[in-house]
């Protein structure tokens, strides 16, 4: 855990019988209107929300949870954090908002044998995922969040309704579980994926100038060398026709 830059922080993720998401905070601590970008996986409410106020945030400020998709080990925690945080809204793009609105687990578990698994190993019930969202996001918003401006895009191919998060004065992108670290992306067999559309929406984040790249899972880069998206999506090309 640790600051990354003014206005935004970092709560690793600590992976249990399945991975759990990193969590980011954004937004300038004095403005009072933080967002929480993804939740984490089940049972980590405590733990975050902990290491959340050791850093000096005030769970008061954090305004909303902005999700970068639904899969479960982003959302899994999000019940036990919104009854922490009872009045923070939920943004979610509009290709998962409907689904998570209308009780429709299949991109929150991504296949039947995940579901069954981890319904099993968590106590899970049918339905446990049904959640109202404040915000449908589509792509193409300049948010004013925490006295920053973030811009979202809409990345399918990971998932439907996969956005990223880019800040461009200081080059921050949040990308969710689209591009990670050492030349890693993420898995495009899981219900809502599409391998052509994770490539072209690799291809439009290797547009973009990129210097910190903060992903859902594995390690940060705080130097990300210039082209690196773009290598990315070309080493990866052949496997997303
Ligand atoms: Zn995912
Ligand atoms: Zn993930």
């Amino acid at each position: 855990m640790s600051q990354i830059s003014e206005g935004v922080f970092f709560i690793e993720g600590k992976d249990d019988m399945i991975p759990d998401s990193h969590v980011y905070v954004i937004g300038k601590p004095e403005s009072g209107d933080l967002s929480m970008i993804d939740a984490g996986l089940m049972g980590k409410a405590n733990d975050k929300m902990k290491r959340i106020r050791g850093l000096g945030i005030r769970l008061e400020d954090i305004a909303r949870v902005i999700m970068t998709h639904t899969h479960l080990d982003h959302i899994g925690c999000l019940s036990e954090i919104r009854e922490k945080m009872p009045w923070s809204e939920l943004w979610v793009h509009a290709l998962e908002a409907d689904p998570l609105e209308q009780g429709d687990e299949r991109t929150v578990y991504g296949m039947d044998m995940f579901r069954n698994m981890c319904q099993a190993q968590y106590g899970l019930k049918n339905g446990v995922f049904k959640f109202q969202v404040d915000r449908k996001l589509h792509g193409g918003e300049a948010l004013s969040i925490g006295d920053m401006r973030w811009e979202v895009l809409h990345i399918p191919g990971h998932s439907a309704g996969s956005i990223a998060l880019y800040e461009k004065t200081q080059e921050i992108l949040i990308p969710g579980d689209v591009v990670y670290a050492d030349y890693a992306i993420g898995r495009f067999d899981l219900h809502g994926a599409d391998p052509g559309r994770h490539r072209d929406s690799l291809m439009q984040l290797g547009d973009l100038s990129v210097k910190v790249l903060l992903p859902g899972h594995n390690r940060i880069m705080r130097k990300v060398p210039a082209g690196y998206i773009l290598k990315t999506a070309e080493q990866w090309a052949p496997y997303l026709a």
